[in-house]
């Protein structure tokens, strides 16, 4: 059944089957020594429509399976799921600085740490998951960033607060964009657009024509555009490219689901 198979996708990002279990792994990140990845929904137990790898409680998958999901992945990553530290996402762009391992019990949509055993995760099924590493300092920060936290630029602040917290020089960072819903398939409306246009003045290079009233908007792109303009270089970012909404083979989508799906996990973790 594993295979032990991987293949580029794209990005810096590469698709790899473990113990089962399909994950999307950020080169450049791991190649640091961290484990930097999102999962799939390929190599879990739940049934129609959150088959099968649903990570996500609350969404009416059943209990069961989303225990048998956590323990499958945790083995798969060397992370089990209890280390990892999460918070009640929001869409906001509150950054939370992990205090130990599990549910933090707070509102947050990012998450920074640093030292021996820290594990972040966030949940994901549209909205791009940010991941970043200090190879400097060994710090990590994890965004979730959906249209609003995207506007509101909770990649920048996680970069600010990375800097504030552990002194991360934004130039050193290494980051991943993971798939997210595309420009190809996410048509917004002029509400999101006004206040797109209203938090940053680049907004007409992440948008393109939609239906009279809507515009398609490129949630990766805009990200990368955030974190470039946080100081980061470029280079030094890895966008994956990677559709949900045209991916749905291997990867949820709210959005192209029309809205009952599963939820997959952008894991950031140092070794214990
Ligand atoms: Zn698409």
């Amino acid at each position: 059944m594993d295979g032990g198979w991987r293949h580029e996708v794209g990005g810096g990002w590469r698709y790899e089957v473990a113990g089962g279990v399909g994950v999307f792994r950020a080169s450049a990140l791991e190649s640091a020594g961290v484990v930097a990845c999102v999962s799939s929904r390929c190599g879990g137990v739940g049934a129609r429509p959150f088959d099968s790898l649903n990570l996500g409680r609350g969404v009416d998958d059943a209990e069961v399976a989303v225990e048998e999901n956590r323990r499958r992945l945790g083995e798969a990553l060397g992370v089990p799921w209890p280390r990892l530290a999460t918070v009640r996402q929001v869409h906001g762009t509150t950054v939370h600085t992990v205090a130990g391992a599990g549910p933090q019990g707070l509102d947050a949509d990012a998450l920074i740490g640093r030292g021996p055993g820290t594990a972040l995760a966030i949940l994901v099924a549209d909205c791009a998951p940010v991941l970043l590493l200090d190879p400097r300092t060994g710090a990590l920060g994890l965004a979730h960033a959906g249209w609003r936290g995207t506007v509101g630029g909770i990649a920048a602040r996680t970069v600010a607060a990375l800097h504030d917290a552990y002194g991360c020089r934004p130039g050193d960072l290494l980051a991943a964009v993971g798939p997210a819903i595309g420009p190809c398939c996410y048509e917004v409306d002029e509400p999101v657009l006004a206040r797109l246009r209203a938090a940053v003045p680049w907004w007409a290079e992440v948008v393109r024509p939609g239906r009279p009233g809507h515009a398609y908007l490129d949630v990766p792109g805009a990200n990368l555009r955030v974190l470039r303009d946080a100081g980061l270089d470029p280079d030094r970012v890895d966008v994956s490219g990677l559709c949900t909404a045209c991916g749905q083979d291997r990867l949820f989508s709210h959005r192209g689901s029309g809205g009952r799906t599963g939820r997959m996990a952008a894991v950031l973790a140092l070794a214990g």
